[in-house]
């Protein structure tokens, strides 16, 4: 993988580009890779944005968020755009296995792919420009970076500023999380500069919620949390049938992980949801405790020191007693947990 660097001097000449991130969007897939399509299409590029599969409706206020393909029911005009691209930038993940049934087509693309993205272990052979940094906050502060080191900062403008800004705000947990270093805040301090509204984004990003999650969130905090006080640990498990129940949509079960967290005591937080075709993890930590170790040991999955997520084709019941057998396998450093 060469630096992303090397591309700066060819980000004159238009191409044709695929940007690309992992199934079911965050704000911060989605923004960094709306972000770097207002960037480059000042350039004169022909820039498609492709999501592996749909995304929650509370990020379509992004600009330009309708022209982003859905790969589950686009998957004819993005395999066109995918086939004919001179460059697929992948953002916000480092594994291709990530965007699902887009894997084949982006490993059999002739295009150069460039990796942006801040998760552990990269598949670096298959990129053939890019930067992967655990450090960064967010993907869209590495976006922000790429822009400002290819030395056309003047190009951002109020809609990167939104986009950028949902994904570094969001990913740092509304800059509370140890990734929000200096390097955050002067970068938002220069968004606001450039025109970004901010209170904008957090009023479509978190006011915006239909009342049927409330509901949903409401029931599975009373009846479907269990608590493994002597592990320093909560699992929240959810059957599919809760979700037909309460009308859940994409997005309605993101940030429900950090209830459990934010009780006192509590060092590592699960949600385990059945959706059906996957039982499908998420995992948060506090401190010392892995989880991005435990979710590949485990889960088949991966991501943050911190935050991590995962999933398995196993039924509910087992993936269930899989955790509680892992925690117990990990007593030793869950339980002596100190603040
Ligand atoms: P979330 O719990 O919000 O879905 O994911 C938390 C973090 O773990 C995110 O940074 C996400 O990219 C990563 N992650 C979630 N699921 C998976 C997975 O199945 N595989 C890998 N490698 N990473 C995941
Ligand atoms: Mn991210």
């Amino acid at each position: 993988m060469q630096p992303v660097q090397n591309i700066f001097p060819l980000l004159i000449h238009p191409k044709k580009v695929v940007i690309t991130t992992h199934q079911k969007p965050d704000a911060d897939a989605m923004g960094s890779s709306l972000g770097l399509y207002h960037f480059l299409i000042q350039f004169g590029h022909s820039v498609t944005v492709i999501s592996p599969t749909n995304w929650a409706s509370f990020l379509n206020w992004m600009p330009d968020c309708k022209k982003v393909l859905d790969y589950e029911t686009q998957g004819t005009k993005s395999d066109a755009a995918i086939a004919e691209a001179d460059w697929i930038f992948c953002l916000d993940f480092n594994v291709l296995s990530r965007t699902k049934r887009m894997e084949e087509k982006l490993l059999s693309a002739k295009a150069e792919k460039i990796l942006i993205d801040h998760h552990r272990e990269p598949q670096a052979e298959v990129f053939t420009y890019g930067i992967s940094d655990i450090d960064k906050s967010s993907t869209a502060e590495m976006v922000y970076d790429f822009i400002i080191a290819s030395g056309y900062g003047n190009k951002i403008n109020g809609l990167i500023g939104e986009c950028l800004y949902a994904g570094v705000m969001t990913d740092t947990g509304s800059f509370r999380f140890p990734s929000t270093k200096a390097s955050v805040h002067l970068m938002v301090a220069d968004l606001k500069a450039r025109g970004l509204e901010h209170s904008h984004v957090h009023e479509e990003l978190y006011d915006n919620f239909l009342e049927s999650r409330f509901r949903f969130i409401g029931h599975v905090l009373l009846n479907r949390m269990e608590m493994f006080y002597e592990y320093n640990t909560a699992l929240i498990s959810i059957p599919q049938a809760d979700l037909i129940k309460f009308n859940v949509k994409t997005g309605d079960t993101e940030g429900l992980v950090n209830y459990p967290l934010s009780i006192q005591g509590i060092k590592l937080a699960a949600v385990i949801i059945d959706r059906g075709e996957e039982r499908k993890s998420s995992f948060r930590s506090k401190g010392g405790f892995d989880v991005n170790t435990f979710a590949r040991k485990y889960f088949n999955g991966g991501g943050h020191f911190n935050a991590a997520g995962g999933f398995n084709k196993e039924p509910m019941e087992e993936v269930v007693e899989k955790f509680k057998a892992a925690i117990k396998e990990n007593v030793a450093q869950l339980s002596s947990y100190q603040f």
